[in-house]
């Protein structure tokens, strides 16, 4: 609910809170809630006059309103429905410390039905949530989902709360059970939580677990390309290149467009092999579009293993496939010409493009448009895992 919509709720809102109160008799309201209008003590309907007094307080003085409210003995459906509400618009508005005094009230009552108690105790897990009290917050969705009221809802709580602390084995605990109870396919998010995992261990200098991990979670999805990235770079870090050749091919076959992240290990595992032909020929095999720059950078490998600049064939290259990965290798390639002044004018035309190269888009996630520099597996912004690819390699002409 935006603010806009959040304000246009509030006048509604006060007129029912002050027609309930009055209904109930409640007493010390302020002076809005206990006007007696012209149609005298027995008519139920609030005056335009007490009306408008309520409107006012809940925008106004909300916590007069609030504080009216929370005097009330005797507690019905409409009483419940009253609190909840309120204490949904005080949390939307960004009032959170209103909210919780709301919800915690209601929590204590003794005469709400357990159904009742248990929205409100959802209700007041949101609240702490939105005020930073982590723990609280998961206790109560902790316990809500065992008990198996609201679980979808909490169960998304626990996950996201989990994510926000790092805490990756907790995070795969909610998210299995989110799986079971929502029918969701969450393997690939799961997934990610054991390269994260991975990640650490590897941070740490833990490979052997490192590897199971990542390992761990292509078993979950088969299809998680970070896993094989991540058992390439550990199987090459420990020496096992073969290994490392064989976790890297499998990527293409995931997904084509995470190609461009092979390219260098696989270059460099082939390389140390002398199995640059056989990366060759895998690369034509896959006959894919985004495989047109790995192909000639490999090609020039070859050219540069053999003693031949590969400046020219990565020129020609360039010119029929205008790619940024092989202005990059060509801008390398290119000698300084003998002339002084040629030499000069080229460098600066160097520097010039490699500035142009290197502030290219080089990602971007497929779910909401962000464009950073380095392959997030979980988007900064919108925070959706698996959604950062590598942006098209082609460099397009400007629109004038
Ligand atoms: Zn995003």
């Amino acid at each position: 609910m935006s603010d806009s919509v959040a304000a246009w709720l509030i006048l509604p809102l006060g007129i029912a809170l002050g027609w309930y109160i009055r209904g109930r008799g409640a007493e010390g309201a302020g002076s809005g809630f206990g006007a007696t209008g012209p149609s005298g003590m027995g008519d139920d309907r609030p005056t335009a006059e007490a009306m408008a007094g309520i409107s006012n307080l809940v925008v106004d003085d909300p916590d007069q309103a609030l504080a009216a409210l929370l005097r009330v003995g005797e507690f019905d459906s409409q009483a419940i429905e009253l609190h909840l509400t309120l204490g949904a618009l005080f949390r939307k508005r960004g009032e959170v410390d209103r909210a919780l005094r709301v919800h915690e009230a209601l929590v204590e009552r003794a005469q709400l039905r357990p159904d009742q108690a248990d929205r409100a105790r959802y209700e007041l897990a949101l609240d702490y949530l939105k005020a930073g009290m982590i723990d609280r917050a998961e206790q109560l969705f902790e316990a809500l989902s065992q008990r198996g009221l609201h679980v979808t809802s909490a169960l998304e709580s626990l996950v996201s709360i989990h994510e926000q602390s790092h805490e990756w084995r907790r995070a795969i605990d909610a998210s299995r059970r989110l799986q079971a109870v929502a029918a969701l396919p969450r393997q690939a998010i799961t997934a990610q939580y054991y390269c994260e995992l991975a990640d650490e261990a590897r941070r740490a200098k833990n490979s052997e677990e490192a590897l199971r991990l990542a390992r761990r979670a292509l078993d979950e999805d088969g299809g998680c390309v970070r896993a094989n990235l991540l058992i390439g770079a550990l199987l090459e870090a420990a020496g096992d290149r073969v290994g490392a050749i064989k976790a890297l091919r499998r990527v293409p076959e995931q997904d084509l467009r995470y190609i461009p992240e092979i390219v260098e290990p696989l270059l460099r595992c082939s390389e140390a092999e002398h199995q640059l032909p056989e990366f060759l020929e895998f690369l034509q095999e896959l006959d894919a579009e985004d495989t047109v720059s790995v192909s000639v950078l490999a090609q020039a490998r070859l050219l540069k293993e053999t003693g031949t600049n590969p400046a020219r064939f990565l020129a020609e290259s360039f010119a029929a496939n205008p790619r940024w990965a092989l202005l990059e290798q060509l801008l390398q390639a290119i000698e300084p010409p003998q002339d002084e002044s040629m030499a000069l004018a080229m460098n600066t035309l160097r520097e010039a493009l490699r500035i142009a190269a290197a502030s290219r888009t080089r990602y971007r996630c497929t779910s909401c448009g962000l464009a950073p520099g380095l392959l997030f597996w979980h988007c900064p912004s919108c925070k959706t895992w698996g959604s950062v690819v590598p942006a098209d390699d082609r460099l397009t002409p400007v629109k004038i």
